[in-house]
């Protein structure tokens, strides 16, 4: 038996630190090189860098990162960038926490400089990951969302988008976060169904009786200023057009027959206030009520509570309840799940305020958006939809402006006489609460007096720039041109609603088409059990521990195989650890085949001829599968391939040829590795590269996705099953009469449709 070329008897961990120090020294692997071919741009979601990263990210990045290994293989010259997004709520809440002392009662400058010292305290850790896990972005050149230079960018867009006419100050009410202290957007609420309690409270009625609401927000009550009931609630046909009064805050409430009103929720008949949801935003606009503002922007109760103001909102609720109570106004209490609208940041309710806020206008553009969403291309397309229906969910404009300091700063500074906002040049960084204004008169009144702007923009007004940025738009015009739609968004279904639809709307109000060719959008990283993964459940598993543990190829494989593209993944320590079993597996055939020096050709017996048709078919099937950024069917496939036909069957059979040196069986047994080999390199770089290094010299990444090999009969394939079950059965009758494999058996021979692959059975099979 000859030596094998591979030495390790088999794959070791530590192979793959050995192959990160090659990597390091050979960074014109995966470096942007125009040479290699067609210009591929991806626009990689730059994570916000926390201590450490959720393991649904690693595996969700490292699905990113096959995704550009393909392309690469594929021919591309790919441009995989890397961010860091750094502005915004997370890091300023880490250093409120820290100094137990909010925002607000800060000096902005010195609040800022610790968030700076705070953000590069937390250091690269992910980018570290990134490495270790063998992902290929472009991590020299990371760039940061809250670097002077980012955010010079992202005022200029806003600039021009500003003098297009796009944004508008308005007074209206939006959703509001008391704890974060700032305006959200619609995109940053999320829904949760939460205990709540309905309470039926009867209003007294002009010329007698009563009509009864049912609310979650009885503290509301001195704003309410209209109840409605369904046109078709029997219950309230004779309330309708009378005048209620307000149970203890006094003031009249008109009865109205309105389709809003919901008569399967509680008594049917609903109370109008300024405000609990959008439907009374809705309302109050529709019915032209006049709204008072019953909360205040550090949700407590204002003056118009009477003896509640001062009160938290939910200390003036349970009071309200009481004495509401106790005036005997309450015809019942019921407990209840209500769908509540929560902050995504903090996870606390939410209130709808009306507060003076930028927006940037979206709803008019919704026809146009649609139909640019339906002009990228989505892997997988079912997808798309996540995105139209945001898109059709949409009610309010884009409240863009936030009363916070860690962000960048809204680049507008307002006459001191007439109260014009001016934009400056695009170009540098602003920041207006600070720098002197950049104008010399007003255009408007001619006054010489500026207040800068001393509100910042919501992160998401940042991070949708990135399709911009990373196509070099503005910053090397050629390269836009020729590159803007970028190539490929890959993303977290979780962004859909933000990340991607704000990229798309940035795209289409600058450049009015599509952000991208492509959008690949994968699942999310869960518990074994399906749940959502976080420390504070206690199913948190770290990605540190994981990766030393069973290291990095044994996860990118367990992420490519486990769920289909698109679909949830189920984090277990179980299966990442079953995904190396097929390391051991692809080790130890590489290492059987290294034995036997690589040749250029060889005259092919049927055996091999079959298994050359076998491999047709499946480069075609991986290939296919990539180009549509799907690493399930390569990794799946590569598998099944090799455990179950390539090792058990044709391995076999052309053994004893193979050590006899017959130039067919070494030529095949290569080309089939070698095949393998870069298929898998996507998935598993750290093996396939060290099993390449060592038995063919260079690396697997400098490689091209195999192709169909040329003269191969593919009609062979049809021979498989026929071929699987005869050696199947000879393996079984060997079982049955305790014979050893290697033993010979007699009373068997080849059946007359396998005749061509005869020699080889035989020897296989020692058929006497
Ligand atoms: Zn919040
Ligand atoms: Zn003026």
């Amino acid at each position: 038996m000859p030596e094998p070329r591979l030495k390790g008897k088999q794959w070791d961990l530590a192979f793959e630190r050995e192959i990160l120090d090659l990597w390091a020294k050979e960074p014109e692997l995966y470096a942007f090189n125009p040479d290699r071919g067609p210009t591929y741009v991806i626009d990689t979601p730059p994570p916000y860098p926390s201590g450490e990263w959720h393991p649904g990210a690693v595996v969700g990045y490292s699905l990113i990162d096959m995704s550009a290994r393909a392309q690469r293989m594929l021919g591309k010259a790919v441009l995989f960038p890397m961010g860091l997004d750094r502005n915004g709520i997370n890091i300023e809440r880490t250093v409120e926490k820290k100094y137990h002392k909010p925002l607000h009662e800060w000096d902005r400058e010195e609040f800022i400089e610790k968030c700076r010292e705070e953000i590069s305290g937390i250091g690269e850790g992910i980018l570290g990951i990134a490495r270790r896990m063998g992902m290929t972005m472009d991590l020299a050149n990371t760039y940061y969302t809250d670097s002077d230079v980012y955010r010079a960018y992202s005022q200029g867009i806003f600039i021009d988008l500003f003098n297009k006419g796009l944004f508008y100050r308005g007074e209206r009410p939006t959703f509001y976060c008391v704890s974060c202290g700032t305006t959200l957007a619609e995109a940053d609420i999320l829904y949760e169904e939460l205990p709540s309690t309905l309470v039926w409270i009867r209003f007294p009625l002009e010329g007698g009786g009563s009509v009864t609401i049912a609310t979650t927000r009885p503290e509301l009550l001195p704003a309410c200023r209209a109840v409605i009931v369904h046109p078709e609630d029997a219950r309230w046909t004779t309330a309708v057009g009378k005048t209620a009064t307000v149970p203890m805050f006094g003031g009249a409430a008109l009865v109205r027959a309105h389709p809003e009103a919901r008569m399967d929720f509680g008594s049917g008949a609903a109370m109008i206030c300024s405000y609990g949801d959008m439907v009374d935003v809705r309302l109050f606009r529709e019915l032209q009520l006049d709204p008072v503002k019953a909360i205040d922007e550090e949700g407590r109760m204002t003056k118009v509570a009477g003896a509640y103001a001062g009160l938290l909102v939910e200390e003036a609720r349970a009071k309200v309840l009481k004495d509401l109570e106790a005036q005997g106004f309450v015809e019942k209490v019921e407990a209840i799940e209500h769908k509540t609208p929560l902050c995504e940041r903090s996870r606390t309710p939410v209130e709808f305020l009306s507060s003076e806020a930028w927006y940037l206008k979206q709803l008019e553009f919704r026809e146009p958006l649609r139909k640019i969403a339906m002009e990228m291309t989505f892997h997988p397309p079912r997808q798309r939809q996540l995105l139209l229906d945001w898109i059709d969910s949409l009610t309010i404009d884009w409240p863009v402006s936030r009363n916070r300091y860690y962000h960048t700063e809204i680049p507008l500074w307002y006459c001191g006489k007439c109260g014009l906002a001016l934009a400056p040049k695009p170009g540098k960084y602003y920041r207006p609460w600070k720098d002197p204004a950049p104008f010399e008169e007003c255009p408007n009144c001619a006054a010489t007096e500026f207040v800068g702007e001393d509100r910042v923009f919501d992160t998401w007004m940042d991070s949708s720039c990135s399709a911009l940025w990373v196509t070099r738009y503005r910053i090397d015009n050629a390269f836009f041109e020729e590159n803007f739609p970028a190539h490929l968004r890959p993303q977290g279904r979780e962004i859909v609603r933000t990340w991607l639809y704000y990229t798309t709307l940035k795209s289409y109000l600058t450049q009015g088409k599509k952000p991208f060719h492509h959008v690949f959008i994968h699942g999310l990283g869960l518990d074994a059990r399906g749940r959502a993964m976080h420390r504070t459940t206690g199913n948190y598993l770290p990605a540190d521990p994981l990766i030393e543990a069973h290291g990095a190829d044994a996860i990118r494989y367990f992420g490519a195989s486990e769920t289909g593209p698109g679909d949830d993944f189920r984090i277990s320590e179980d299966k990442i650890g079953g995904a190396r079993k097929f390391l051991t597996k692809l080790w130890n055939v590489a290492r059987f085949i290294s034995a036997f020096p690589p040749i250029p050709a060889g005259k092919l017996k049927a055996s091999d001829e079959w298994i050359l048709a076998e491999l047709n078919a499946l480069v075609s099937e991986c290939r296919g599968a990539y180009e549509e950024h799907n690493a399930y069917i390569p990794s799946n496939r590569c598998r099944e391939f090799l455990w179950n036909r390539f090792a058990p069957h044709y391995v076999e059979m052309v053994k004893a040829r193979a050590y006899e040196g017959d130039d067919g069986a070494v030529y095949t047994l290569h080309a089939v590795l070698q095949d393998l080999l870069r298929l898998l390199a996507p998935i598993v770089p750290f093996c396939t590269d060290k099993i390449w290094r060592e038995v063919y010299g260079g690396s697997v990444h400098g490689e091209l996705l195999p192709s169909i090999r040329a003269g191969v009969r593919e009609e062979l394939t049809a021979l498989t099953p026929d071929i699987e079950a005869f050696n199947s059965m000879v393996w079984q009758a060997k079982k049955d009469r305790t014979i050893p494999l290697g033993q010979p058996i007699d009373g068997i021979s080849v059946p007359e449709s396998l005749k061509r692959f005869g020699d080889d059975l035989t020897r296989m099979h020692r058929l006497a």
